[in-house]
């Protein structure tokens, strides 16, 4: 090897060794990574690798040669008996079958029974129980001595505090893992941000964080777990079963929980099957495993295979694909989903994630992207879990370019070019452009036809799809200048079908205010809202013209609703659209949809068969007017409106001593 190669190495690998150091120190002893793990494993096999071309350069004190992070001074440290090492990562099938083959080997055997379990994603944990009550509990620590954290651990539900049974030694160090459950860290994390408070980035630094508190009440309020796997002191050695899958049932039988996810595995095709069949769940787990464990199950064979620096021989965790890893920000861009929601999304440079190359990352909405504060040019780490849409977990801030600016949330919408709201307390922010903007186009649509709005029958998703995929309709008013070709050129539509499509839409067009307003499909606005709307305001230029003010007086209009219709109405894509249709012979019912008289506050039961309307009807008149219609008479009736064959309503209605009309009482009340 050249001179200037062996310069650039001895550079290459001290650095390493400083970065390396000041990763482990953020992630062991402050449990606030700096970079994802892919990132730190592939400094430390370069690292590895150096070593391997390089023997003579290993020093004792090399990071190959330790384990985990000093532990922190504010804990009394505990000295481990047995030192609690670390694994040996098996990444690619070679891997798994150069373990294979050294268990073989060492062992002199042609065959190896493996344990077969799951790698949590924790922290290791030692208990020391003596007699069966558990006395003391340490972090891993640099593997030789750890934290004291008796206290914190005593608070963790899972752990028991004393022995079950009978067949309990003198001292058992059980070693095994804390974690937290997926859904348990997403509710804390939810909790902290909505309180200002620092989010961990995952739930291993969650479990760690918390686990290492000061003040135990802290620890008692985070929903920790505990899987036993491993063993420390034992007192007597005779205690111990032969293999280790025996001694997780033994375990068991103490009342220490243990993942059932465990097999014993006889052959390297039965690892393989182990790993894939683990691979495939995955996701579907409640907690978050990188890999599964192969063990060697006798402790005989154990023994004989022993150690090197900082792993046992006799075991090795392969890994999963990393679901996280760095790169950098190319732009930040905003989508327009199919209700206007829009939502921030990173261009990245692509990335392999989890096996598949990632371009794009959510960054689901702009507190979102602020709080992370992510730039254009910023190094991120990107995760990618299972089917979910990948996301931007961190920013490496240290990494950051000057010259950068913090995200602003355009004003405009980037299909439609109408405004962009952000409604009082909602994260989301939308798209004004309800009814004129192409993203939105065919939800609102659809809403427009649907029965309880114009009512246009047989105008379902698959004709809203065609039209609008053939740019045939682009807004509402559209609709109403199909003619009977186009209709008839779509798709499994022949032209009896397309004369009754015609037919529906002419019909459509006589309907009434407050059906209209409900088709506009004004977020916030629905169908009573709408009514009410139609009562107060009697026509739709005024209630186009309403200030925010004239719509806080309509009965239940707060001030969500009245926002979001004064910023659809304030958007001139919809005004535009409403004249079209207007202008197209919408006619809208003007009797029924104004108010001669307000019956609001009043509440009538009908009964009985009433002479010229049907009881839908005078309910509807009712309604119409502000009126409640209930089903039953109590001393809250206003009035019982009674028709031929009144039964029990009336005698109740008499008792009570509620007013009883007719349906010409009634007719007068509604000034008819
Ligand atoms: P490790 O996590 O690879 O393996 C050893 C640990 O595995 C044990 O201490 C134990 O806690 C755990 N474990 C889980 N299930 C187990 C089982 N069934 N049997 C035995 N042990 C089990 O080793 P490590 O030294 O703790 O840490 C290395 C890991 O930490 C790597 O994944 C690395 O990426 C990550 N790391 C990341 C950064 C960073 O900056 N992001 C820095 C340092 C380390």
């Amino acid at each position: 090897m050249s001179k200037e190669t062996i310069e650039s190495q001895t550079k290459r690998y001290q650095f390493l060794q400083t970065e390396l150091a000041r990763l482990e120190h953020a992630y062991y002893v402050l449990d606030d990574p700096l970079v994802p793990d892919a990132e730190y494993d592939r400094l430390y096999r370069e690292l590895l690798e150096i070593e391997n071309r390089h023997p003579d350069w290993i020093r004792p004190d090399s990071l190959s040669q330790r384990v985990g992070g000093t532990p922190l001074k504010d804990f009394a440290s505990v000295r481990h008996a047995v030192p609690m090492l670390s694994l040996n990562n098996a990444f690619e099938d070679a891997d798994l079958v150069a373990f294979d083959r050294r268990c073989r080997e060492g062992l002199n055997r042609q065959q190896v029974t493996y344990a077969g379990e799951l790698k949590f994603d924790g922290l290791a944990i030692a208990l020391r129980y003596e007699r069966g009550i558990l006395v003391q509990a340490a972090t891993r620590g640099d593997g030789s001595s750890g934290e004291d954290v008796t206290a914190n651990i005593r608070t963790i539900r899972a752990i028991p505090l004393k022995l079950l049974g009978n067949n309990i030694p003198e001292v058992l160090e059980v070693r095994g893992e804390v974690f937290m459950h997926r859904h348990d860290f997403e509710k804390m994390n939810q909790l902290a941000a909505k309180q200002g408070e620092k989010e961990f980035a995952n739930p291993r630094n969650a479990a760690a964080g918390s686990l290492r508190q000061l003040d135990s009440k802290i620890t008692a309020k985070r929903p920790l777990s505990f899987f036993a796997y491993g063993l420390g002191v034992l007192e007597p050695n005779s205690w111990l079963p032969k293999s280790h899958s025996e001694l997780l049932d033994r375990y068991l039988q103490l009342g220490l929980p243990v993942c059932s996810e465990r097999a014993v595995l006889d052959s390297i095709d039965q690892l393989r099957q182990f790993y894939q069949a683990i691979g495939l769940k995955r996701e579907s787990l409640p907690y978050e495993i990188d890999g599964v464990v192969f063990k060697v199950n006798a402790f005989s064979e154990q023994n004989t295979l022993g150690f090197v620096s900082r792993a046992p021989r006799f075991a090795i965790a392969h890994k999963y694909p990393a679901q996280e890893a760095l790169t950098t920000v190319l732009g930040i861009d905003v989508q327009v989903g199919r209700t206007g929601a829009i939502t921030p999304v990173a261009r990245l440079a692509p990335v392999e994630v989890g096996g598949v190359t990632v371009t794009n990352a959510t960054l689901h909405n702009e507190d979102e992207v602020i709080r992370k504060d992510v730039r254009v040019g910023d190094t991120v780490s990107v995760r990618r879990a299972g089917d979910v849409i990948p996301e931007v977990v961190l920013v490496i801030k240290d990494k950051r370019p000057k010259h950068t600016s913090a995200f602003v949330m355009p004003l405009k919408c980037p299909i439609c070019g109408s405004h962009i709201e952000r409604i009082i307390d909602e994260a989301v922010a939308r798209c004004s452009g309800g009814l004129f903007c192409a993203a939105q186009r065919k939800q609102a649509l659809l809403h427009f036809a649907q029965r309880r709005a114009m009512d246009i029958e047989g105008l379902g998703d698959k004709i809203v799809d065609q039209l609008v995929d053939r740019n045939l309709v682009r807004t509402p008013a559209d609709l109403y200048r199909l003619g009977f070709n186009a209709l008839a050129d779509l798709e499994r539509m022949g032209s009896k079908s397309a004369d009754n499509l015609l037919q529906a839409i002419e019909f459509s067009k006589k309907t009434t205010l407050a059906r209209f307003i409900y088709a506009l499909g004004i977020r916030h606005v629905g169908e009573s809202t709408s009514k009410d709307l139609s009562r107060y305001f009697g026509s739709m230029a005024a209630l186009m013209d309403a200030k925010l003010d004239d719509l806080l007086m309509v009965n239940d209009v707060g001030p969500v609703v009245a926002n979001s219709l004064v910023s659809f109405m304030s958007e001139s894509h919809n005004r535009e659209v409403i004249e079209q249709l207007l202008a197209l012979g919408i006619s809208l019912n003007q009797e029924e949809g104004s108010v001669n008289v307000d019956l609001s506050g009043l509440t009538f039961v009908i009964t009985g068969t009433l002479p010229t309307l049907s009881r839908d009807d005078a309910k509807g008149l009712l309604e119409l007017a502000g009126a409640k219609v209930a089903g039953s008479v109590s001393k809250k009736t206003s009035y019982l409106v009674a028709g031929d064959d009144a039964g029990s309503k009336l005698d109740k209605a008499l008792e009570l001593g509620v007013n009883v009309i007719d349906e010409e009482g009634m007719l007068r009340l509604l000034g008819k």
